[in-house]
C-alpha cells in the first residue's frame, strides 16, 4: 500500500502483514479497525510511560486550555517551561543546574555536545560502541554503528567509540587529553538493552574528572521511570555535567526533551548562541509537569509499581530462558526495558531462513507471530539483529504479562515442533495464525540438525594422514526466482494458492532487499569433502539477490557487496574463494579481487570442460558421434565458450560459433577465436585427434599461407586471416565435416545442429523452441539457464542437459536446494573447481580475467579426475544424473 511517507518502512509493515488499521486506545492497550485488542510492549519506545489517552495528561491540557495560558510567547518568560524546569532540577542531583528544552532526544544530545564543545573548547565527543543517541547529524555521529552513519557520508569526525563496560579502554583514550564530553546510555537501549555494569559509570564520572571530559549521561530512553526508579542515575550514583531526557517527558502526547547542565558544563555564548522556536512550549512543558507530578504522586506509588512490574517482567522472561533455553538464549534489561534473545530459526539447510536470521528478519517475523496470533505489539531493538524489545507503558499489569508470557511460550512450542510452516503464515496467511482459526502445528517436521564446525577445530596446512587441508568459501546468489523458492523453510516447498502466490511476494521482497541496511552476504558450512590426497572444509556465503538485482547496483553498492564477500571470507580464514554465477560478472572475472590474501577463482576452467565434456556424455547415451556431427556453441566467445569451443575442437567433427547478433563486432571476434583455436591445433596438442584438428593440420600440409600465418604474432587480423585461410583450404577437398564457421544467425544455424552446448551471461532463457533440430542434444551450462522449462516441455523431441555440472566424490547435498536444485551427489562445476583447487593445495589465483589459458583448464580438469569428481549431466524433464564413470577422463 503506498501511503506518500517512507516507502522502505511501509514495505516492511506489507511483507509481514503488520500495517493493522489502530483506530484508538487506552492504557496499554489499543483497538483495529475489526475490534480487536492488542496490548502494546513497545510504548513508542518508551514514549508513553502512562499509557495510550493517560486521562492525568489530557486533564493538564484541559486546565492549560481553559485558563487561556498562551502556548508560545517569546521574548517573554515561559512559565510553564520555568516551572518544569525547576521541577526536574528538585528531583536530580544538585550539580544539575541548567534546563535547555528540546523537540527531541536527538536535539537534546545536540545541545549537549554543543555545550561540552563550548565549554572544553575541546571538539572529540567519545560515546560507546553499540550506542544509539539519535538521528540529527551530530546525534548519529555519536551514534556508533556505521549503518546510521555511512549512507549519509558521515565519516565520525570529530567523534571517537571505545567499547561500552570497559572503563580502561575509555580511560585510555582520555588520557589524550582532546576529549570534550563522554556520552553513555545507563542502559543502551536501541543497542539491545545492555545495562551498564555496576560501577562502570561511577568510573566514567571519575574518568572525566580526572582527564578534563564532561560526562554526559543520554536517559532518553531510561529516564522518567523505565528503569523503576525516576532516573536510572539514582541507581548508579553518578552525578553528570549534563543529562540528556525526552521520550516520556511528553508524558505521550506532546515532544520534549531537554539538555541539563551544571556550572561546569554552562558556558554563556551557549546561553547568548543556543536557540530554537519550539523548545520553550508551555503546553509540553505543562504535560510534562503533569507527568513528573503522576510519577511522583502517592510516595512515587508508580514508580514503585513500575519496578514491581519490571521485577516480575524479567523473572518470567528468565524462566522462559530455563525452560526454552534451545529458543531463547538470554534476557538482558533492566526494569521494564528487556530484550529476549531468540536463537536462530533452526533450519540450516535453507539459504532464505538463514539469511533472515542473519539480517534480522527472523525476529520480525517473531513479532509478526505475537502481534496477530496473541494481539501483543513487540518489536526488534534498532541496531541489533535476533532480539525482542519488550518495553511496556510503566503502567503495565500482570494480566498483560501473562499476555507476553503465553505469545512466547506458544511460539517457543511451535519452534521445539520443528513447526517454521505455521510460523511463517505471518508472510502468507496471518488470519490464520488467530487463536479460534488456527490449524494445528505441521506434526513431523522436527528440524534436521547440522553439526557447524568451529573455525578453530579445522587448522589450515597438512593434517596427520600427510593430506593437504584447506578451507574455502564460494559465493552464490538465487540465479533464478525457483532458486529463492527452493531454498524456503521446510514445509513451504507445497503451498496451494493462494497462499503460495503471497509466500512468493514475500520471498521476492527478499530477494530484492536493498543492502542497506543489511549486510548483504551470510555464511553457512558445507559437509567436508574428502580424497585420496586432500580434504576440504567450505562455506556458502550467499546472498539473496536475483540476477537483475545484482546487475542493478550501482558501481558503490557492487563495491559494498564485494567488500562484503571479501569480508566474510576473510573471517572464515579461507585459502580459497571462488566465484559463482554473478558474483563473477560484477568482479570483472574474480579482477576485483585479484590483491586478497588467499587465492581466488572463477571456477570458469572446469566450468567449460565439464560443458564441453558433456557433449561426448551426452552422445555415448543416444548414440550420437560429435565426430561425426555438427555442434553448435552459443555465448562463444565469452570465457567459458571460448574454453568449450576450444576443447571441443579436439573430438568435434564440425563446429559453429554463434555470437550476440546485436553486437557488431561479433563476427570479428569469432573469426579471431576460430582462428585461434586453429593455430593451438597446429601448435602440436596430440590430444586433438578430431576431424577438425585432422582437417586443420592437412590444411597446413597444403598451404604455404596456412604455414606462414600461423607462425605470426597471434594479432586478430592475423588469426582471422588463418581462419579464412584454413576453411578455404579445407572447403577445396570436399571434407563434410571438419571446419569452425562462424555465425550470428541462429535462428538460420541453430536448426541445423545436432549437439548445442550454451553458455551465456544473459539474465534469462534465451533458447526458444523452434531454434532446435529434431532429435537434438541441447547442453546448458548458462546460470540461469538459457533453456526455459517451457522450452523443453515444448519439444520433448529434443534432449535437453544441464551442464557445467559434476559428480562430487560421495553422496553430497548443499543445502536442501543443492544450490540451483541440483540432485543429491552434483555439484556445479566452479564449486567444484574451488574445492579441487583446495584439496590440490592451490592458495593462489586462478585464471582470472576473461582469457583463461587452455593448458591451466586440462590442468584442473585432471585434478577434479584424481580427487574423484567427473563430469555429470543433468536431463532437465526427469532430473536424472549421468556421469562419467569413477577414473574417466
Ligand atoms: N538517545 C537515546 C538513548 C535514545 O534511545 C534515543 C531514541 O531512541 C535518542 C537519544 C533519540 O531520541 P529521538 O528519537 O527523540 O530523537
Amino acid at each position: 500500500m503506498e501511503t506518500g511517507m517512507n516507502p522502505e518502512r511501509q514495505s516492511l509493515l506489507d511483507a509481514l502483514n503488520i500495517d493493522h488499521a489502530i483506530v484508538s486506545g487506552r492504557g496499554c492497550h489499543v483497538r483495529d479497525a475489526e475490534g480487536r485488542d492488542y496490548v502494546d510492549f513497545i510504548a513508542q519506545y518508551g514514549a508513553l510511560p502512562l499509557g495510550h489517552a493517560p486521562d492525568r495528561l489530557w486533564d493538564a491540557v484541559e486546565r492549560f486550555r481553559t485558563a487561556g495560558s498562551p502556548t508560545l510567547l517569546q521574548p517573554f518568560r515561559a512559565r510553564h517551561a520555568e516551572a518544569l524546569a525547576e521541577r526536574l532540577l528538585g528531583l536530580l542531583p544538585d550539580n544539575l543546574r541548567w534546563v535547555t528544552f528540546a523537540n527531541s532526544g536527538a536535539e537534546a544530545v545536540e545541545a549537549a555536545f554543543k555545550l561540552a564543545r563550548g565549554r572544553t573548547q575541546k571538539r572529540t565527543i567519545v560515546s560507546a560502541r553499540n550506542a544509539f543517541h539519535g538521528k540529527t547529524h551530530a546525534a548519529v555521529a555519536a551514534t556508533a554503528s556505521p549503518v546510521y552513519r555511512k549512507p549519509f557520508m558521515h565519516d565520525g569526525d570529530g567523534h571517537d567509540y571505545v567499547p561500552f563496560n570497559d572503563l580502561a579502554a575509555l580511560e585510555e583514550r582520555l588520557a589524550r587529553r582532546d576529549v570534550a564530553a563522554v556520552i553513555l546510555e545507563p542502559v543502551q537501549g536501541e543497542g539491545g538493552m545492555i545495562p551498564a555494569e555496576p560501577g562502570y559509570l561511577a568510573g566514567v564520572e571519575a574518568a572525566c574528572r580526572k582527564h578534563g571530559a564532561l560526562f554526559i549521561l543520554d536517559e532518553v530512553q531510561t529516564g522518567l521511570g523505565r528503569t523503576g526508579r525516576l532516573f536510572a542515575l539514582e541507581e548508579d550514583g553518578v552525578r553528570p555535567d549534563i543529562l540528556c531526557l525526552a521520550k516520556a517527558l511528553g508524558g505521550g502526547l506532546v515532544s520534549l526533551g531537554a539538555c541539563i547542565a551544571s556550572d561546569e558544563a554552562w558556558s554563556s555564548s551557549f546561553g547568548y548562541f543556543h536557540s530554537s522556536t519550539f523548545a520553550n512550549n508551555n503546553l509540553s512543558a505543562a504535560v510534562g509537569l503533569a507527568l513528573i507530578d503522576a510519577l511522583t504522586a502517592d510516595d512515587g506509588a508508580l514508580l514503585a509499581h513500575a519496578a514491581t512490574m519490571g521485577e516480575r517482567l524479567r523473572a518470567r522472561l528468565d524462566a522462559l530462558v530455563g525452560i526454552y533455553p534451545d529458543v531463547f538464549q538470554a534476557v538482558t534489561g533492566r526494569g521494564l526495558m528487556q530484550a529476549v534473545h531468540l536463537a536462530p530459526l533452526d533450519d540450516p539447510e535453507s539459504l532464505v531462513v538463514n539469511f533472515m536470521n542473519d539480517g534480522g528478519s527472523s525476529a520480525l517475523v517473531v513479532c509478526a507471530f505475537l502481534m496477530h496470533a496473541h494481539g501483543v505489539i513487540t518489536m526488534t531493538p534498532l541496531s541489533s539483529t535476533g532480539r525482542l524489545r519488550i518495553e511496556p507503558p510503566l503502567i503495565v499489569e500482570e494480566a498483560d504479562i501473562d499476555r507476553l508470557i503465553a505469545g512466547l511460550v506458544d511460539y517457543a512450542e511451535m519452534v521445539r515442533a520443528g513447526d517454521l510452516a505455521t510460523l511463517m503464515r505471518v508472510c502468507y496467511a496471518p488470519e490464520e495464525l488467530r487463536p479460534d482459526r488456527r490449524p494445528a502445528l505441521v506434526a513431523g517436521s522436527a528440524p534436521v540438525r547440522t553439526r557447524r564446525v568451529p573455525a578453530a577445530a579445522n587448522g589450515n596446512g597438512a593434517n596427520g594422514e600427510g593430506r593437504s587441508h584447506g578451507r574455502y568459501a564460494f559465493l552464490i546468489h538465487p540465479t533464478e526466482f525457483a532458486d529463492l523458492a527452493g531454498n524456503a523453510p521446510r514445509g513451504l516447498a507445497d503451498l496451494a494458492e493462494p497462499h503460495r502466490a503471497s509466500w512468493n511476494a514475500f520471498l521476492a521482497a527478499i530477494g530484492e532487499q536493498r543492502m542497506e541496511p543489511f549486510d548483504p552476504g551470510i555464511a553457512l558450512d558445507c559437509p567436508r569433502i574428502e580424497s585420496a590426497t586432500g580434504v576440504a572444509d567450505g562455506h556458502l556465503i550467499a546472498t539473496m539477490m536475483l540476477p537483475e538485482a545484482m546487475m542493478a547496483l550501482t558501481p558503490r553498492e557492487r563495491k559494498r557487496l564485494v567488500a562484503d564477500f571479501a569480508d566474510i571470507a576473510l573471517d572464515l580464514e579461507v585459502d580459497m574463494l571462488g566465484l559463482g554465477a554473478f558474483t563473477s560478472i560484477i568482479t570483472r572475472n574474480g579482477q576485483d579481487l585479484a590483491d586478497l590474501p588467499f587465492g581466488v577463482t572463477t571456477g570458469n576452467s572446469l566450468t567449460a570442460m565439464a560443458g564441453s565434456e558433456a557433449v561426448r556424455l551426452a552422445g555415448l547415451r543416444h548414440g550420437i558421434d560429435p565426430a561425426e556431427t555438427k555442434t553448435g556453441v552459443v555465448g562463444a566467445s565469452g570465457s567459458v565458450g571460448r574454453i568449450v569451443c576450444r576443447h571441443l575442437a579436439n573430438d568435434c567433427g564440425a563446429i559453429t560459433l554463434f555470437g550476440n547478433p546485436d553486437n557488431p563486432n561479433a563476427v570479428a571476434a569469432l573469426e579471431g577465436l576460430a582462428g585461434s583455436i586453429y593455430r593451438q591445433l597446429l601448435a602440436g596438442d596430440a590430444t586433438a585427434t578430431g576431424p577438425i584438428a585432422e582437417a586443420v593440420r592437412a590444411a597446413a600440409g597444403r598451404s604455404e599461407e596456412v604455414r606462414r600465418l600461423a607462425a605470426e604474432p597471434a594479432k586478430p587480423a592475423v588469426l582471422r586471416a588463418l581462419w579464412r585461410e584454413v576453411n578455404a583450404t579445407v572447403a577445396r577437398e570436399n571434407r563434410p565435416v571438419g571446419t569452425i564457421e562462424v555465425s550470428v544467425d541462429p535462428d538460420a544455424g541453430l536448426p541445423e545442429m545436432d549437439f548445442v552446448v550454451s553458455a551465456t551471461n544473459a539474465k534469462g532463457s534465451v533458447l526458444t523452441p523452434e531454434r532446435f533440430k529434431p532429435g537434438a542434444v541441447v547442453c546448458d551450462i548458462a546460470r540461469p539457464p538459457d533453456v526455459a522449462g517451457a522450452t523443453a516441455e515444448a519439444r520433448r523431441d529434443v534432449h535437453f542437459y544441464e551442464a557445467g555440472v559434476m559428480r562430487l566424490p560421495g553422496d553430497i547435498a548443499f543445502g536442501r536446494h543443492n544450490i540451483v536444485g541440483l540432485p543429491r551427489g552434483v555439484g556445479l562445476a566452479c564449486h567444484s573447481e574451488t574445492i579441487v583447487l583446495t584439496l590440490s593445495g592451490v592458495r593462489s589465483n586462478f585464471n582470472l580475467g576473461s582469457e583463461i589459458a587452455y593448458d591451466q583448464a586440462v590442468w584442473v580438469r585432471d585434478r577434479a579426475v584424481e580427487h574423484g569428481f567427473g563430469t555429470a549431466l543433468v536431463d532437465v524433464r526427469s532430473h536424472e544424473v549421468l556421469a562419467m564413470e569413477r577414473g574417466e577422463a
